[in-house]
């Protein structure tokens, strides 16, 4: 292999390279992670908010009762002042008010009870929540830093490629799902893995060595 071609696949696989680090960060496991806790997460919360609701109509309803009961016993207050006598009925309205309202405030609690054990299902899941972004924002900084050096050491390299041959390369790698120069191994095109006609290899081993081969079959750029 001569220049400018090893300088070719050197580029090729700082690109390489460079599109795998992207694709990590695009795809940090942790981000998976961190989705699927957020849609946890975002359930949860409709069953707390459910709940809330429940226990805030039971509330009302409470109040509401404990109002009428208060009227209630006023106004018997005042019937039993006046009249002194047959205060039976309304004794007996208030006791069952006053059942309803004790049944009301049962149910309230035990909505209570449940919504206490949803905050509890909860806390670990924003724990984990919290671990999980923190990790995931500590792998994309070393993703970065990676990126950064290895466009440092593309940069570096890839000023021995002549305009031409890297225009070349540019293109086919744009085209060609981010391969645009691969070896020849044995007698099969390394970008596009298919096997050569033997008569197309001999060919090709008998360029001259800084002149470069193009597959057959992708198009790709081939170092010999
Ligand atoms: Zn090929």
């Amino acid at each position: 292999m001569a220049e400018p071609y090893d300088t070719l696949l050197q580029v090729q696989e700082l690109d390489t390279e460079l599109d795998q680090l992207r694709h990590r960060i695009e795809a940090l496991p942790e981000r998976a992670a961190l989705a699927e806790l957020g849609s946890r997460q975002a359930a949860l919360a409709v069953a707390m908010a459910e709940v809330q609701a429940l226990v805030d109509d039971l509330a009302g309803r409470q109040s509401a009762l404990e109002q009428q009961i208060a009227a209630s016993a006023r106004r018997r207050h005042e019937i039993e002042e006046r009249m002194r006598s047959g205060g039976v009925t309304a004794a007996r309205d208030l006791q069952a008010m006053d059942h309803e309202v004790g049944q009301l405030a049962d149910r309230q609690h035990d909505l209570e009870e449940e919504e206490i054990l949803l905050m509890e299902e909860e806390e670990p899941l924003d724990i984990a929540l919290a671990e999980h972004r923190a990790t995931a924002v500590e792998l994309e900084v070393e993703l970065r830093a990676a990126i950064e050096l290895a466009q440092t050491a593309r940069a570096a390299v890839a000023t021995g490629l002549p305009d031409e041959l890297a225009e070349r390369y540019e293109r086919l790698r744009t085209h060609l799902g981010g391969v645009g120069a691969a070896r020849l191994v044995g007698n099969r095109c390394d970008g596009c893995h298919l096997t050569l006609p033997s008569v197309e290899v001999e060919r090709i081993h008998q360029l001259p060595a800084d002149t470069f081969a193009t597959c057959p079959q992708c198009d790709r750029i081939l170092v010999h």
